[in-house]
């Protein structure tokens, strides 16, 4: 920090429309996208980021970059430094918070449970605490993820379904997460919406998601492992492209009431909500590998092994009922041309350029 530092904050945070948003996890696949998408319609906006090495860390450089010349300053640090938030939230007037950071994964966190609860947990917390105490009050949209409808769920999920069964590690703490909201609403006044989202990709995406490594792979000429379920059932995953996720983001952003505190006579009026942001439209991760093909015009190497129990569930597919009514919320990508799109973008950033993720 220093009085540079402070005027790039300032800057980034000024708003032709009276919205100044914080974004967690800018420097990430959906956070980059978000925050571009609310700097364009002329919100404020801010971006905070760690920068932790969970994957590749010059993709989120290269993200950070996309996010300057947007006019989107993003602050290196850890949602966990309290001090560094009760900073940001001093000098900026924030009206809403996209809680964005995490660690996301499901299979990472066999070996490193406690970045889960570093950030999941104990960063939703300290990001929480902030608001609580920010004057004004921002409203709390955040990333939950239908991984919380877990093992145990009839599809399509709704929001309505239980969700006491998680299969991995990460579940469980999107699942305490929500918990953890909510309580902040119920004491705090604070407004919260959940969003969960199912499996998200397009260009600037996750490289420890499938579809991204088997894009990879396939180029490779490197065999790729299907996984399928017992008695060979279909593995598939209600895809949802990131354009839509953002436009799901930006509505929930729009609708969300004001956050009233616990004190006056407002109190009680802010809103807990959760909507499921997904596609409606599971492909089996076998599509996924023979759109690929096409569009890379390369023939893949497969093999299909049965699923080992790693977090993974066999299917999501989303009920989206309710972010439509209330959001208006309607996903229009499908498949083929988001993954195009994906593809497009692949090629140019690691193809053409040669990075070291060959
Ligand atoms: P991502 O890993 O690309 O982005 C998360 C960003 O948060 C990263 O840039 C990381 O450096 C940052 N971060 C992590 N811990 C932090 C901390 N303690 N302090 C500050 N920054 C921190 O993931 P994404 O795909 O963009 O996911 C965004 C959110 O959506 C996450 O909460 C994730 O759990 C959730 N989600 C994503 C998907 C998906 O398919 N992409 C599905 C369901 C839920």
């Amino acid at each position: 920090s220093g009085a540079a530092w402070d005027r790039r904050v300032h800057s980034s945070a000024f708003s032709f429309t009276g919205r100044t948003v914080l974004v967690t996890g800018a420097a990430g696949f959906v956070g980059s996208h978000a925050a571009v998408a609310l700097k364009r319609r002329g919100d404020g906006v801010l971006g905070l980021d760690n920068f932790n090495r969970y994957y590749d860390i010059e993709l989120k450089r290269s993200r950070e970059n996309l996010l300057t010349r947007a006019g989107v300053f993003t602050v290196h640090g850890d949602i966990n430094d309290a001090v560094l938030l009760n900073k940001l939230f001093d000098m900026v007037h924030f009206t809403h918070v996209l809680h964005l950071a995490a660690q996301a994964g499901v299979r990472y966190a066999m070996k490193n449970p406690n970045s889960y609860i570093h950030s999941n947990i104990a960063g939703l917390v300290a990001l929480l605490e902030a608001c609580k105490s920010a004057d004004p009050q921002p409203a709390v949209i955040w990333a939950s993820s239908s991984s919380v409808y877990g093992l145990n769920s009839k599809v399509p999920f709704s929001e309505r379904d239980r969700t006491d069964s998680p299969a991995s590690l990460y579940a469980a703490t999107k699942k305490a997460g929500e918990e953890i909201a909510h309580s902040y609403n119920h004491i705090h006044g604070l407004s919260i919406t959940g969003l969960r989202f199912f499996t998200v990709y397009g260009p600037w995406g996750r490289p420890d998601m499938a579809y991204f490594f088997f894009a990879r792979d396939i180029l490779k000429g490197k065999a790729i492992t299907i996984y399928e379920g017992p008695n060979h059932r279909t593995v598939a995953r209600d895809f949802t492209y990131i354009d839509d996720v953002v436009k799901g983001c930006l509505s929930a952003l729009d609708t969300a009431k004001k956050s009233t505190g616990s004190g006056g006579k407002k109190r009680g009026e802010a809103q807990f909500r959760i909507y499921n942001l997904g596609n409606k439209l599971p492909v089996s991760v076998g599509e996924i590998v023979n759109i690929l093909e096409r569009l890379l015009k390369v023939k893949a190497k497969r093999k299909v092994v049965q699923m080992p129990r790693n977090g993974d569930v066999l299917f999501t597919h989303a009920n989206i009922t309710l972010a439509h009514k209330e959001l208006g919320y309607k996903p229009t990508v499908d498949i083929e041309s988001g993954l195009n799109k994906f593809v497009k973008w692949f090629l140019s950033y690691y193809g053409v350029k040669k990075r070291r993720f060959w």
